[in-house]
Formats: C-alpha cells, sequence, structure tokens
C-alpha cells in the first residue's frame, strides 16, 4: 500500500516551525508495511487545499490529512476534502450534541462558530477525539481511504495509534516493517561502507543505507517480516554480523545520539566531569548539556581561548604553550589535567585546534585537532585531522571529545 500525507497549516511553512506530524504518520506507517510516497505542507488556501487531496488521491492508496479541522474561518479541511471527493457534509446531530456537552463540562457556552466542527463527509466515518474539541473522520473510496486527522501532535497521535493504525494494518495484509539504526561516531562514511558493504549486500532483506553528518555516520537497516518478531530476528541477525566487523565502533542501536550515552556511562560509574574548551568554544558543554540530568556528572567547563585564558584558569604553563603552540598534545594534556585540577573533578577532557578558515601555520593545517583526557579512566591523547569547513570541524571535534569519553570507558583504545 502507498500512502500520501497532507498537513495543512500556514503556519507550518514558517521557516521557524517544525512539521512534525508527517514525520510521526511517517514512521508509524513504516511499521505495518506501508510506504509513503509524499508528504505536502500546503497553507490554508481552498483552492491549494483541494488541489492537493487531487493529487494524493489521484496516486496514493491511502491519503492521510493532519490539521484544519477547528472552528474558525482559515480551517478548510473538511470543505476541501469533501469537494476533492464530490460530496457533500453533513451536520452530525451526535457530534453537534457531543460538543455542546463537552463546552458545558467546562462551563462554557458553544459559540455557533463550533457547529462547523460537526461537518461529516457524506459516507465517512467519525473518529472521536478524547482530547479536543475537532473529530476526526474516514472516508473508503472504493478502495482508496482518505483519513483527515487534528493538527495537534497531542491529539493527532492517539487518534492516529488507537483508530487509524487498526484500520490500515488489517488492510496492508499482514507485512510489517522493522528498523534500527546503529551510530558511529569515530569512523567516517566510506570508511564504514568499505568495512560493512561486503556483508551488507548479502542481504536483500533488511535493507541497508548509510548516512554520513559531521563526526557522525549511521547505518540505517529496515527489515521486512510477517511479524514483528520475524523482521525483528533479520534485523538482529545483519546488526549481530555488522556489530562483528566494527568492534567497539557502534555507539548505539536504541536511537540514542552519543551524548546520552556518554552521560549513561558517566552517571553509572559516578564520575564527575570538567571540561576545557578552545575551538569548540563550549560546543561539547552546550551537547552534554542538552541531556536532562547533566547535573549528576558534569561540573564545569572552560571556554579557554585566548593563550592567556588557558593560563589563568587552567594552570597551563606559559613555556609549554611558547614551545610548542596552542595547538599541540602537550598543551591539550595540560589543558586537560589543568581543567581537573582546577574543578576537583574526577576526569577532564580538552580540545584545542584550527578551526578555520584563518590559522594555519607551517605542519598545522586547518582541522588539526588534539583532543587529551586526564583523570579517573586513564590519560590519554589523540591527534585528529577533521576535513571540512570551520563548523564542520568544530562539530567533528566535539562528537570526537564525547567519543573519547566513551572509548575510555568501556576500556576501547583512544582511535
Ligand atoms: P484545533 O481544533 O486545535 O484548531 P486543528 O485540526 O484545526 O485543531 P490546527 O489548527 O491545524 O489543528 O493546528 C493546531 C496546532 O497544532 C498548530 O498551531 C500547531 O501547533 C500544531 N500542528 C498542527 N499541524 C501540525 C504538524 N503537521 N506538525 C506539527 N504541529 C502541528
Ligand atoms: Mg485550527
Amino acid at each position: 500500500m502507498k500512502a500520501a500525507i497532507v498537513a495543512v497549516g500556514s503556519e507550518l511553512l514558517d521557516p521557524l516551525r517544525r512539521e512534525t506530524n508527517g514525520a510521526y504518520v511517517t514512521g508509524r506507517l513504516r511499521e505495518i508495511g506501508v510506504d509513503v510516497l509524499a508528504r505536502t505542507c500546503v497553507a490554508d488556501d481552498a483552492a491549494w487545499l483541494e488541489a492537493a487531496f487531487r493529487d494524493a488521491l489521484a496516486r496514493a492508496d491511502v491519503v492521510i490529512s493532519t490539521g484544519g479541522l477547528g472552528p474558525t474561518e482559515d480551517d478548510l479541511t473538511r470543505d476541501c476534502a469533501a469537494r476533492a471527493v464530490g460530496r457533500s457534509l453533513r451536520r452530525d446531530e451526535g457530534i453537534l450534541e457531543w460538543l455542546r456537552a463537552r463546552f458545558a463540562r467546562f462551563n462554557r457556552v458553544m459559540a455557533p462558530v463550533n457547529e462547523k466542527q460537526a461537518d461529516v463527509i457524506e459516507g465517512a466515518t467519525v473518529l472521536p477525539n478524547a482530547r479536543g474539541t475537532a473529530p476526526g473522520q474516514w472516508l473508503d473510496l472504493e478502495g482508496r481511504l482518505l483519513f483527515l486527522l487534528p493538527g495537534p501532535p497531542g491529539e493527532m497521535q492517539p487518534m492516529f495509534d488507537d483508530q487509524v493504525l487498526p484500520v490500515l494494518r488489517e488492510r496492508a495484509g499482514g507485512t510489517v516493517l522493522r528498523s534500527r539504526v546503529l551510530k558511529i561516531a569515530s569512523m567516517g562514511e566510506s570508511d564504514v561502507e568499505q568495512v560493512v558493504a561486503p556483508l551488507y549486500k548479502t542481504f536483500a532483506n533488511p535493507r541497508t543505507t548509510i548516512l554520513g553528518g559531521a563526526g557522525q555516520t549511521e547505518l540505517h537497516l529496515t527489515a521486512e517480516g510477517s511479524s514483528v518478531e520475524e523482521a525483528e530476528a533479520l534485523l538482529e541477525e545483519l546488526a549481530a554480523g555488522i556489530r562483528a566487523l566494527l568492534p567497539g565502533r557502534i555507539y548505539s542501536e536504541d536511537g540514542r545520539e552519543l551524548p546520552e550515552v556518554v552521560a549513561a556511562l558517566l552517571r553509572e560509574r559516578g564520575l564527575s566531569l570538567a571540561l576545557a574548551e578552545s575551538c569548540t568554544g563550549g560546543l561539547l558543554a552546550s551537547r552534554l548539556t542538552s541531556v536532562p540530568g547533566a547535573s549528576e556528572f558534569l561540573d564545569r567547563g572552560y571556554v579557554t581561548y585566548s593563550n592567556q585564558a588557558k593560563v589563568d584558569l587552567l594552570g597551563v604553563d606559559p613555556k609549554l604553550i611558547e614551545a610548542h603552540g596552542a595547538v599541540s598534545e602537550e598543551v591539550a594534556r595540560a589543558m586537560a589535567e589543568g581543567a581537573r585540577r582546577a574543578a576537583g573533578a574526577d576526569l577532564a577532557v580538552a580540545v584545542t585546534g584550527i578551526a578555520g578558515p584563518g590559522g594555519e601555520t607551517p605542519g598545522k593545517p586547518v582541522g588539526l585537532v588534539f583532543l587529551a583526557l586526564a583523570g579517573a579512566l586513564g590519560d590519554r591523547v589523540r591527534r585528529a585531522q577533521f576535513p571540512g569547513d570551520r563548523e564542520r570541524v568544530r562539530r567533528q571535534a566535539a562528537q570526537a571529545g564525547l567519543e573519547m569519553i566513551r572509548r575510555a570507558a568501556l576500556g576501547l583504545s583512544a582511535g
């Protein structure tokens, strides 16, 4: 079965707003073997919205819209969907009563505009909304299915899970799709590809795709089975093979990002951490503090950008900087040890490097970064050469700092 999703709402086209319903519905549909081939985001505009419904219904077996079911002038979904399928709307007495009772419960009188929310396309089945005033509805158009769901994710998600999925699961013919993401922080996309492609290419099911980002490579595995158990078993068989080819490299298979994994390792061990950052300017601290409960292990971070700051705050010997330069193995070590001492923390990580585009010196190209760890997990230092522009270098350096902690905590080699 092929599906299309129509997200309705002018506000969703705002560059700062995220359209999340489409991703949610896509993920849930994949689990029951329904492929989403298009996601459209449409403004509250009658002509565009009607056209979006016509287009989607011309190609997809299932069309799911979210949003635009409210009572106001700009809530057009019901009207436009009805026109697109060539049917009229009828006012549903049952919904009207339910709406009035709902308002009464909150000691309010229902405004006449709200009656619009009781409009149902001829032949449609009503989907009650336990969490809001906009009921959903769905229509069987000789095998093609059209679902209209409310926009607020807190209303849409339970309606989709409890009332839409059961209908679709039955019609999807029982195939199940499951996926798993294996995340790697210490190897680039092409290196990972070279190691694992000979294995995953022998599998038609699961399918594997590789995604590369700054300091991160992801292997996306998708398996198809006749049951969740069968699909999961297929995933595990391939994942086990990949794990064996990349010992210690996969930091997560459960959706967690590297800061969450590192946070869990430090919390389990009851270790406190201090940071000394130069070229990453606090990025490492920012990523770690994005984890709820970071205060349980993170003591402090120093952003020591100038040489003087490294001397003043971390006690780095100025002679060391003079002899080796601020971007050097020696200074990275001294920064880590200095931060650990100054904070009285169990361990510290330091990052110093050349993010570019300027700052290059002979023998020290843009992208050169030294990372050092000092304290409870042992002392180690790493020289890295990252490709890309300033932002990419900074992101990769922060990621490498996190990976350094993870590898030390698990007793894996530095590299
Ligand atoms: P209501 O009765 O609450 O008006 P509605 O079906 O008309 O229901 P909308 O007005 O379209 O829903 O959306 C209400 C809010 O829900 C939006 O302001 C937005 O915050 C959120 N929302 C709607 N659609 C989406 C979406 N696709 N992704 C993320 N959030 C959404
Ligand atoms: Mg609305």
